[in-house]
């Protein structure tokens, strides 16, 4: 078993047996990765982290082999992101961005710029007032970097770029052009400035994007579409999940 240290924020933890929890990371090196923190609950001093969720570490485990749950024997708290920990929404915003994480990044699967993506969220929902935008601009970009590819600039159906009035259709998953727009009836136009938006988003680096001015329509039609987006791909993940 090969001993690895490496930074990792906490999406969630769950208790086991008496004394043990479970713990589900992001961690830089490895990607999501679920660990295994013996005695923890019984001997609260034993690691240097209450692990709470979104909280950044650094942790040290045994790399196993043959499952996908490691044994983690060191865990130091960096960062608590105690401003978000203050703040209800704020809370409930950086909640969501870890199932988000959870839901979007296959196991064990290393991802850096996913990893920072997530840092840099949680260190800006402390500092800013605008914490909604935040999480509309991660979400843009963890759905890039998880091979989901958001067919924001073209039709998702025949895949023609996209020059007149574009239409989102929840059925597809993604935009229609106008030839295409026939094959869903409930569909519903979507603001120029919201694509300029997304493009942006995915084009620009992190602190690029905090720039952006997003007007309240613009802002209001991105989380609905992002969300509906998210809605139809995860299901579809989920569905081909069981037929497996
Ligand atoms: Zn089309």
């Amino acid at each position: 078993m090969a001993i690895c240290k490496t930074e990792a924020i906490v999406i969630r933890t769950f208790d086991f047996r008496e004394t043990s929890i479970i713990a589900e990371f992001f961690t830089r090196d490895f990607g999501r990765l679920k660990g295994i923190l013996k005695g923890i609950r019984k001997d609260r001093k034993k690691f240097a982290s209450t692990l709470e969720p979104f909280s950044l570490n650094e942790i040290i485990f045994y790399q196993s082999r043959n499952s996908e749950l490691h044994l983690v024997s060191g865990c130091d708290l960096e960062d608590g992101f105690l401003n978000v920990r203050s703040d209800l929404k704020k809370i409930h915003l950086a909640s969501f961005l870890m199932e988000l994480v959870s839901a979007l990044f296959a196991p064990e699967d290393k991802n850096e710029e996913a990893f920072e993506v997530i840092l840099s969220s949680l260190e800006d929902l402390s500092s800013v007032n605008d914490p909604e935008k935040i999480i509309s601009i991660a979400q843009i970009k963890l759905l890039r970097l998880s091979g989901f590819k958001p067919h924001f600039d073209s039709c998702v159906l025949c895949n023609n770029d996209i020059s007149g009035e574009a239409k989102f259709s929840s059925k597809f998953g993604g935009l229609l052009c106008p030839k295409c727009a026939y094959r869903d009836s409930q569909i519903h136009p979507v603001l120029r400035g919201t694509i300029a938006s997304i493009k942006h988003i995915e084009r620009s680096g992190w602190s690029d994007t905090l720039r952006l001015n997003l007007a309240h329509p613009i802002k209001a039609e991105l989380k609905n579409m992002l969300d509906k987006f998210l809605m139809f791909h995860l299901e579809k993940r989920l569905k081909t999940a069981r037929f497996l």
